[in-house]
C-alpha cells in the first residue's frame, strides 16, 4: 500500500497489463471440461447423457451464481457451462482475468465439492479441470445469437449422439459401424433412423438433453418468523414476516425463439 516504503522490486508490477472489458457490454464467462471424453469413460457416465453429471453441472453453475450475483443468465450443455454479466456490471473492477478465473475457480471446486451428492459411492479417480474465456457482446442481439449458438450445438450434438448411442447400445453395431453409417447424413435422417428403426421419436426425449440447462434469478416470497421484542413488555413476540429472496431457478426450455425472453423481459436492459 502507498504508505508501505517500496522495495525496488516493485517496478515488476508494472509488467502487468490492463484487461478491464469495455464498458457497456454483456460479460460471457464460458467454461468446458478438460478431456471429458476421457473423464466420462473412465467415471462411467451414462451415453448419450448422463444425469448424475448434468446435475452436478447445474449445481455447480449455481454456486457460481449465488458468488456472483451479477450473473443474469447462465447456459450449459455437456460440459460447459456459459455466465453473461449484466451489462453495467462493475464486479472485480471489470477485469477479465479476475471474472474468468473466479468462475472457472468457483464452479471447478464445487464440481469436486457436490460430487458425492450426485455420484455417491462412486469415487472421483482424479481432480478435473475447466478452461474459460471471456467474449463481450455489445448487443442484446448479438448475446440472444451467443445463447442460441450454444443451443442450438446442444440440439445438433443431441441429435447425433442419441442416433449413435441408439444404433450401438440397440443395435448392436460398433462404434465404429455407428460412425460409418452417420456420414453425410442430415438431421431429417437421423429422426428417420430413430423412428424408422428404432420407434423413437425425437420430440419425446427429455427437454434436458434436447435443450440444455438455462439458469436464471426468480424472486419468491418466503414467510419466515421473526422474534420482535415490543416495548414496555417483558417477553418477544413471534410475527411472520414476507421476505422477497432471489433463487436460481432452472429452465429446460427453447432460448432461441422469442417465448422465453418475452416471459422473462427482466434478463436483458435497453
Ligand atoms: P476438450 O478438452 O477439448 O474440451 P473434451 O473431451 O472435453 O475435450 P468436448 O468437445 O468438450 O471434448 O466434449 C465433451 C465430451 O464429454 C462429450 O463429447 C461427451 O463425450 C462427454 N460428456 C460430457 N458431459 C456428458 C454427460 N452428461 N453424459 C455423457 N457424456 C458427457
Ligand atoms: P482477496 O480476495 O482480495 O485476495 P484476501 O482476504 O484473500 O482477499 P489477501 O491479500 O490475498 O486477502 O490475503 C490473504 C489472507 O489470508 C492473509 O492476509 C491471511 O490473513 C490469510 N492467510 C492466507 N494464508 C494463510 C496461512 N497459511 N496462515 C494464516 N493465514 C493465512
Ligand atoms: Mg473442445
Ligand atoms: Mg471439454
Ligand atoms: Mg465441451
Ligand atoms: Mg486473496
Amino acid at each position: 500500500s502507498s504508505n508501505m516504503a517500496k522495495s525496488k522490486f516493485e517496478y515488476v508490477r508494472n509488467f502487468e497489463t490492463d484487461d478491464t472489458c469495455l464498458r457497456n457490454c454483456y460479460i460471457v464467462v464460458r467454461l468446458d471440461g478438460r478431456n471429458f471424453h476421457r473423464f466420462s469413460e473412465q467415471h462411467n457416465f451414462t451415453k448419450p447423457n448422463d444425469n448424475r453429471a448434468l446435475g452436478l453441472m447445474s449445481r455447480s453453475a449455481r454456486s457460481v451464481m449465488e458468488d456472483m450475483e451479477d450473473v443474469v443468465i447462465a447456459y450449459g450443455q455437456s460440459d460447459e457451462f456459459s455466465f453473461v454479466f449484466k451489462r453495467n456490471s462493475t464486479l472485480f473492477r471489470r477485469r477479465a482475468s479476475k471474472l474468468m478465473t473466479h468462475v472457472t475457480s468457483q464452479f471447478s471446486s464445487s464440481y469436486v465439492f457436490y460430487w458425492r451428492e450426485f455420484f455417491g459411492e462412486q469415487p472421483l479417480l482424479y481432480p478435473p479441470s475447466f478452461d474459460g474465456r471471456v467474449v463481450l457482446y455489445p448487443t442484446n442481439h448479438n448475446l440472444r445469437d451467443y445463447l442460441s449458438w450454444r443451443q442450438a450445438d446442444c440440439h445438433f450434438n443431441n441429435l447425433y449422439n442419441t442416433v449413435f448411442w441408439t444404433l450401438v447400445q440397440t443395435g448392436g453395431l460398433s462404434t465404429a459401424q455407428a460412425e460409418d453409417r452417420l456420414k453425410g447424413t442430415v438431421a431429417a435422417d437421423k429422426n428417420e433412423i430413430l423412428f424408422s428403426e428404432f420407434n423413437i421419436n425425437y420430440n419425446n426425449e427429455s427437454a434436458l438433453h434436447k435443450k440444455g440447462t438455462t439458469l436464471i434469478w426468480t424472486k419468491q416470497n418466503e414467510t419466515v418468523t421473526k422474534c420482535i421484542k415490543v416495548s414496555n413488555e417483558e417477553e418477544e413476540k413471534e410475527v411472520s414476516v414476507i421476505r422477497s429472496r432471489r433463487r436460481v431457478q432452472a429452465h429446460y426450455c427453447d432460448i432461441i425463439g422469442e417465448q422465453f425472453w418475452d416471459e422473462h423481459p427482466d434478463i436483458l436492459e435497453d
